[in-house]
């Protein structure tokens, strides 16, 4: 089979090497002569993968010793209910700023759980998408917790300042961000992300949360949302998605080696630049969000002369440009490119649309 590039917005490509470091090691792994699957989560050897990987991720995100890194289950979605579940309790309110889809559905969730201020900060400017500057979203100052969603993984739009809410834990979905560019963590109250974008497989959830915020749960919280009991089982409450933590560990080591998350942001920069200008500069491409908010990670383009659509993504995949088919409530297309999209990937993504606009015009 020739080579590949896989634009898919989640679950995402993982880095080559990683997959491969772990097809040699699937039948035995460290001479165990079992698969990592196969072993206990209490056995000595993998409490030892387990902790290497957490180290890892402390290392690359700079994360401070009063925040706790937790190995979850159950998705980003899963987030959306235990986030409120932990951090909204009674007679108090929650803001939900909504840039896009994500944040909507984040709200959505939280409002079964308690009273939650949502704040859209959508505008839309003269055709282009935009959105109201951080510091003019009227947050409540009393209000549990700020939640927003720096990437939105459907819109392609993103806030790339950390918003400031004077005292008020700020919550994070980085689900297609997280490990993607340097952040400071200590700006945050909690932060969570789903593996399958830039960490690993689906069915990992990591969630980093600041110490102070455990222990407030709601009496009804299931025990396997509980951050405090997760945080004090070291994550092994019940079973953890073990193939997925053992994945993550291998990610992480692949991002230090590369030199960590500063490195692997300068990637990400340069692939950004090369397919905003190829979009920019072509007659037949559209990115419609203003500039300062477009993301890095998902980048959505449409085609002018929507009766192409069909015939681009027949084509783009047959030349092994692949699942650029844009969500089916912005249609057009999305090229997602996580750290594991190499930067000859997105050549080869221009490449294409350069040629078949050629064709095309
Ligand atoms: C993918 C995604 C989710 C949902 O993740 P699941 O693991 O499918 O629940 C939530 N938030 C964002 C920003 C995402 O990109």
């Amino acid at each position: 089979m020739s080579e590949v590039f896989n634009f898919c917005a989640g679950p995402a490509m993982l880095p080559t090497p990683v997959m491969a470091k772990a097809q040699q090691e699937f039948l035995n792994w460290q001479g165990t002569g079992s698969s990592v699957m196969e072993l206990s989560h209490r056995s000595g050897i993998y409490i030892a993968m387990a902790e290497k990987a957490e180290a890892d991720l402390r290392e690359l995100m700079s994360i401070p010793d009063n925040y706790k890194v937790l190995f979850c289950h159950g998705g980003g979605r899963g987030q959306f209910s235990a986030v409120p579940l932990n951090l909204l309790p009674e007679g108090k309110s929650a803001d939900y700023i909504i840039s896009g889809s994500w944040s909507k559905a984040a709200a959505a969730e939280a409002k079964n759980f308690g009273n939650i201020n949502v704040i859209d900060i959508n505008q839309d400017e003269q055709g282009s998408a935009s959105l109201m500057s951080s510091n003019d979203w009227p947050l409540n100052k009393d209000a549990a917790y700020v939640h927003y969603c720096p990437n939105e993984t459907v819109n392609g739009i993103e806030i790339n300042t950390i918003p400031e809410t004077n005292g008020v834990p700020l919550v994070a979905d980085m689900s297609s961000t997280i490990l993607s560019h340097e952040v400071d963590v200590s700006k945050f109250g909690l932060i969570y992300a789903g593996a399958q974008k830039n960490i690993g497989p689906s069915g990992l959830t990591i969630v980093i949360v600041r110490e102070d915020l455990l222990g407030h749960a709601h009496k009804a919280t299931p025990c396997i949302m509980n951050y405090k009991t997760a945080a004090d089982s070291d994550s092994m409450y019940n079973t953890p998605p073990t193939y997925a933590w053992y994945l993550a560990g291998l990610v992480f080591q692949w991002l230090k080696e590369l030199g960590g998350v500063k490195e692997i942001a300068k990637v990400n920069q340069a692939k950004a630049e090369l397919l905003y200008q190829a979009i920019d500069q072509s007659e037949l491409y559209l990115n419609h969000i203003e500039a300062q908010y477009r993301s890095k990670m998902n980048i959505p383009f449409w085609l002018k002369d929507d009766s192409l659509n069909e015939q681009f993504l027949k084509e783009s995949e047959a030349a092994g440009l692949t699942a650029l088919q844009g969500h089916r409530i912005v249609g057009g297309m999305r090229a997602s490119i996580y750290n594991a999209m190499p930067i000859e990937g997105v050549r080869a993504l221009v490449d294409f649309m350069q040629e078949f606009e050629k064709r095309n015009s």
